[in-house]
């Protein structure tokens, strides 16, 4: 057996040995047993399902959120004749056909999804009658909710592993406590001794904390680069406008500094990539959206000048600094006012007690057949999209509903050949049936928009029976097809014997899961005000010991510095007075006014247009928790 993966890798891969880690996995998903891999990033995780992909009979269907990353691995793998491919959204309905084919007919051994994919009935429908031999999971922390980037889709992959009689599952990471990754072997029925983790200590990297007031810290930073070491530097912040003026105040400074951020347009964001790749450009100031697969060698330097959100997200960002293995900086510009908007996003994410319970009482009063859209459930019941999502997970996963296909209300049909050429290509019945359709249609100057729901009830025909149509037209090159309003269908499956005790159990679960954020908040903050060696703790926090401190980081050096206290000011019972005489309605509840004077912005107040309200975010210094309360006591 050895010798025969030693062969694929030599002559498939073109490699010449197994990194750590790489042939233990190997192993044990070759002996037929599921394995977590806990490997840092760019310790070689893919190589641990592609190889034996290839050697087992059947399909391996790779799950990964990261839809940019899927591609370039296909890539390099059909550059290396290996049959992959990658279902998005970016996949057309011929390519779709082939990949189809492929997958039936066995010529395609690997199969990159996202997450979301897995929740069509229809695609689920084709997985389960071929014979899947193995699935991997990438980011598989997202599965759990200790974890600090929980996906609630994620949840749904160990019950489908089972369901599609999947041979076994190879659950992959680079960032879980211990707490998680006992979640994560759990959920997927891994053995203790098949969770194969390599260490997370990386002695190249020299970490200082850098304590500095919030006013400062400009200067501060600009001082750091200065004497800090040539070449290649990310600086990372929390919000998307700091990226944009801490970059511009280090250009004004005459560094060559650019501003990276989701926010961005698509095309200024990859050439701002490009330049730093490339060299053109030394620093690249960014959100967290910034890092995911960029695979430079020679980063030299990683500066936080935000706190992060918690020691996995540190040890992620830090990771990318010295890849060659040459010695490299890590400095936490350290401020604890930063914990106020990080805690801020947390509590914008639990939904207030009424809205939650509004909400489950609206599910629970659907027929057995529904669907539903969560941006009008966003709007409707003022919770996040992302919340909403997380709740109808539960409600899967509680076993009383069930997701179906997601369908687009709206087709909008661009004529490539005239509508009458279009007609005049049938005869008989399906030429009455198409200009009968498209006289249901609405016309606009260059879209003729159709809603095949109402249509199918009008005509009396099957709502497929319309899409198929149309498919096929597009198909045929006569006309171009766009679709909006998605909606996703559910069935009732079991409703609740008493729905106020499942509205307590979700409104339980959304606080532990605050709670839980706060607390990992906490965590960074200690462990950059503690004295003892950083890498120490910071490994520590993984599970794992490290015998002797690092020697290089600043609390080895003896150069521990005390943080300036948190800022924190008196709450101004006028401005919460004032805003409840003023009686919005978006900020009728204490929780909703709590977060609006908060500045933590929530669909209803967005919508309402509150955020540019002089009242928004001017207690922004106060603890939340405290206006809170003060926002719920009746007012004298
Ligand atoms: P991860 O998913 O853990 O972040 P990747 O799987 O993307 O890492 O691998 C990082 C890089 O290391 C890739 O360029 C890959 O080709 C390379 N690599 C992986 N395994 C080996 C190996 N055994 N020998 C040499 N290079 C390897």
């Amino acid at each position: 057996m050895l010798e025969a993966i030693q062969q694929r890798l030599q002559d498939t891969f073109q490699l010449q040995a197994f990194r750590p880690g790489q042939q233990q996995v190997i192993e044990t998903l070759l002996a037929g047993r599921s394995a977590l891999a806990v490997f840092p990033t760019g310790g070689g995780k893919s190589l641990c399902y592609q190889l034996p992909a290839l050697m087992l009979d059947g399909l391996t269907l790779v799950v990964s959120p990261l839809i940019a990353l899927m591609k370039d691995q296909v890539d390099q793998l059909n550059a290396l004749n290996i049959p992959a491919a990658r279902l998005d959204s970016s996949v057309d309905g011929d390519q779709l056909k082939v990949i189809y084919r492929g997958m039936e007919e066995g010529s395609i051994k690997l199969l990159y999804v996202a997450p979301e994919r897995l929740a069509n009935e229809r695609f689920l429908a084709r997985l389960k009658r071929l014979s899947i031999s193995m699935m991997a999971v990438d980011e598989a922390h997202c599965v759990s909710e200790w974890g600090h980037n929980f996906r609630p889709d994620y949840l749904k992959l160990a019950q489908l592993a089972s369901d599609l009689n999947v041979g076994r599952v190879l659950a992959l990471t680079a960032t879980a406590t211990p707490q998680v990754a006992e979640q994560i072997r759990d959920s997927f029925a891994i053995d203790q001794a098949d969770h194969i983790q390599t260490g997370f200590f990386r002695p190249n990297l020299a970490i200082t904390v850098s304590p500095c007031a919030q006013q400062q810290r400009d200067e501060h930073l600009f001082k750091l680069i200065s004497s800090g070491p040539a070449g290649a530097a990310i600086v990372y912040v929390t919000l998307q406008n700091t990226a944009e003026q801490v970059a511009a105040f280090l250009k004004r400074k005459g560094l060559s500094a650019i501003a990276y951020h989701a926010g961005l347009k698509d095309e200024v964001r990859h050439q701002a990539q490009e330049a730093f790749m490339t060299g053109a450009v030394d620093i690249v100031v960014a959100t967290i959206a910034f890092g995911m697969g960029i695979d430079k060698a020679d980063i030299r330097a990683i500066y936080h000048y935000n706190l992060p959100k918690s020691l996995e997200n540190y040890m992620q960002e830090i990771g990318r600094a010295g890849r060659d293995g040459k010695p490299s900086q890590c400095t936490l510009v350290a401020s604890l006012d930063d914990l106020t908007v990080l805690e801020n996003f947390s509590y914008g994410d639990t939904p207030d007690d009424e809205s939650l319970a509004g909400l489950i009482h609206w599910l629970l009063r659907q027929p057995e057949q529904f669907d539903l859209s969560v941006h009008e459930l966003s709007g409707l019941f003022d919770v996040r999209p992302l919340v909403i999502n997380t709740l109808l997970t539960y409600l899967e996963l509680e076993g009383v509903i069930r997701a179906t296909s997601p369908f687009y209300t709206e087709y909008k049909v661009g004529f490539i050949t005239p509508q009458d050429g279009v007609i005049a290509q049938f005869d008989g019945e399906r030429a009455a049936f198409l200009a009968a359709l498209f006289a249901t249609g609405k016309q606009g100057r260059t879209w003729l928009t159709l809603k095949p729901i109402e249509a199918a009830e009008s005509l009396q025909v099957e709502r497929l029976r319309i899409l198929n149509a149309l498919g096929y037209l597009e198909q045929q090159g006569s006309v171009e097809l766009r679709v909006a309003g998605v909606r996703q269908g559910y069935r009732m499956v079991a409703p609740p014997a008493s729905a106020d005790a499942l509205i307590e159990r979700l409104q339980a679960q959304f606080r532990r899961r605050e709670q839980r954020d706060i607390e990992r908040l906490q965590q960074v903050a200690d462990w950059a005000q503690h004295s003892r060696c950083y890498q120490q703790g910071l490994v520590a926090y993984f599970g794992e010991t490290l015998p002797k401190p690092c020697g290089h980081c600043s609390a080895c050096l003896g150069k521990h510095a005390a943080m300036p206290p948190r800022h924190r000011s008196e709450v101004d019972m006028t401005v919460i007075k004032k805003m409840q005489e003023e009686g919005h309605k978006a900020l009728a509840s204490p929780r909703q006014l709590a977060r609006f004077l908060c500045g933590i912005s929530s669909p209803k107040a967005s919508r309402a247009r509150l955020g540019r309200h002089s009242a928004f975010a001017s207690l922004v210094d106060a603890p939340f928790s405290e206006v809170l309360a003060l926002c719920g006591r009746p007012q004298p």
